[in-house]
């Protein structure tokens, strides 16, 4: 029997309404409206787009967006005065730098210059030493979406053999943390795969949830799986155009044949995708809070 689908687009416009119903009752109760800014250096297309995606949310959502599209030959030391100014302006609750940044700026260090409070993408080492410890405000927004997803869809991980395959800083790392930390996490038990695993169909056929950010079109083929698994797909490969001009996207899984076997299963598009910016919106959401809390 083909698996359930895991619909992300359903699932992240419950969490916006959710969303935007608190975003009313901070402006009522405390008069803060929830600022984002985001900022893009040069002219690449894909970070255009994702920029573009993360205002319109914004809008949609009645969060104030702050948008500073630089030229690709911005200094270092002009992005950090910027960044340094939206540390200090009590608008702005949440900074994001679209990354990557071009290559004559060291993004670490640009990371390293926003102020930890207002982080709303999790990627400064003191937000990320908080998500291993388990005391994190933000959480890293495509893991955490996916923990939504899980939730929503009536998923349990309480126990659970989970198996993530990929361990880049965005998803597979802090995707280990949340799965593993005690209840209210994951609470589960978990196995990170990567390019150095020997046999990694012998790793994913254990698992009761496996993840997949390797983004690589068809790498988890049927033979790989067990019936029965929840397959959450993160890849976001792009295969082809159709007639039209328009972009063929495909995940790292092999739908078509692994859904025959999975008892739930994310599709691309629209599993995880839908999820990442949601998850952003309600970073800078809990930023606004903390910030109103002061
Ligand atoms: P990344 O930084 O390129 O990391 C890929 C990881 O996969 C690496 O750890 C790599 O191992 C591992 N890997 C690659 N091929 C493998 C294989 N055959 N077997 C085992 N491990 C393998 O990628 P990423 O940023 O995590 O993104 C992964 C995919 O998810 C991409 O398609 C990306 O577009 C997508 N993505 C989607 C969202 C969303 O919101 N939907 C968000 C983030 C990413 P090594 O470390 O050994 O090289």
């Amino acid at each position: 029997m083909p698996a359930q689908l895991i619909k992300g687009g359903e699932i992240s416009k419950q969490i916006r309404e959710e969303i935007t119903k608190e975003i009313e009752e901070l402006k009522e109760k405390h008069g803060v409206t929830p600022g984002l800014a985001t900022i893009l250096v040069g002219e690449d297309p894909g970070s255009k787009v994702y920029v573009g995606q993360k205002e319109k949310a914004c809008n949609n959502l009645g969060i104030y967006s702050a948008r500073s599209d630089l030229p690709e030959e911005t200094s270092e030391a002009d992005l950090l005065d910027l960044v340094n100014k939206l540390n200090d302006d009590p608008k702005i609750h949440g900074i994001l730098v679209q990354l990557p940044l071009p290559k004559h700026i060291d993004a670490e260090s640009v990371i390293y210059a926003i102020n930890p409070d207002k982080d709303v993408d999790c990627f400064h080492p003191v937000n990320v030493g908080k998500l291993v410890i388990g005391t994190g405000r933000f959480l890293p927004c495509t893991p955490h979406g996916i923990m939504e997803l899980l939730r929503r869809s009536n998923v349990t991980t309480e126990g659970k053999h989970v198996v993530i395959v990929g361990r880049s800083n965005i998803v597979g790392k802090p995707m280990i943390n949340l799965m593993l930390q005690p209840p209210p996490g994951g609470n589960a038990t978990v196995t990170l795969c990567h390019t150095g695993t020997k046999d990694l169909a012998a790793y994913t056929k254990t698992a009761d949830i496996l993840i997949v950010a390797v983004g690589h079109p068809k790498t988890i083929t049927a033979d790989m799986v067990k019936e029965g698994v929840v397959v959450i797909d993160v890849g976001v490969n792009r295969i082809g155009k159709t007639p039209e001009g328009k972009g063929i996207l495909a995940g790292d899984v092999d739908f078509d044949s692994v859904q025959e076997k999975a008892a739930a299963i994310t599709p691309v598009p629209g599993g995880v995708g839908p999820m990442t910016i949601t998850m952003l919106m309600k970073n800078t959401l809990a930023a606004a809070k903390h910030a109103a809390a002061q």
